[in-house]
């Protein structure tokens, strides 16, 4: 599926069924660590009224990122009810319409900002914790001998 309106074809009041897959591929983002795992479905519509071009979708799929503990490459199941573009007729040059970006865009824009692997329960997240602990723990030994001048005996 291209992600292309033919503005030209639409009249005013007639419906662009748009329904179909573009590859995964199609995520590329330079970044080997964010990638789309799964093609990309659409599926809504594209109409012209009062001289706005509106599409509107549905978009699904899935993008691998890393953990936000371990790094390690997690899946995500991406579900976009409700893209929505409104476009002015007179601010498109061509008769083509594409708007790859724009759902390129949304499905970055929709990614969250922390995420964990094996749903939740990252197997790092208690190292992490222990981790965290004896740092603590690491502290106060530190300010006692700072308090007891350890060079002293030198
Ligand atoms: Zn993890």
């Amino acid at each position: 599926m291209e992600l292309k309106i033919f503005v030209d074809r639409l009249k005013e009041g007639s419906i662009e069924k748009l329904e179909g897959e573009v590859p995964p591929d199609f995520l590329e983002v330079g970044d080997q660590d964010l990638k789309c795992t799964s093609p990309v479905k659409l599926k809504g519509q594209a109409y012209i009224a009062t001289d706005h071009l509106l599409i509107q979708l549905h978009i699904e799929t899935k993008i691998s990122m890393p953990c936000s503990i371990c790094n390690g490459p997690t899946e995500i199941k991406i579900n976009i009810p409700d893209f929505t573009q409104v476009e002015p007729l007179s601010e498109i040059r061509s008769s083509i319409f594409d708007y790859t970006d724009l759902v390129r865009e949304d499905i970055l824009l929709s990614l969250p900002q922390f995420i964990e692997c094996h749903e939740g329960k990252c197997p790092e997240r208690d190292l992490i914790k222990n981790y965290l602990k004896k740092e603590e723990k690491a502290k106060k030994p530190a300010s006692e001998e700072a308090v007891h001048f350890p060079f002293s005996d030198l």
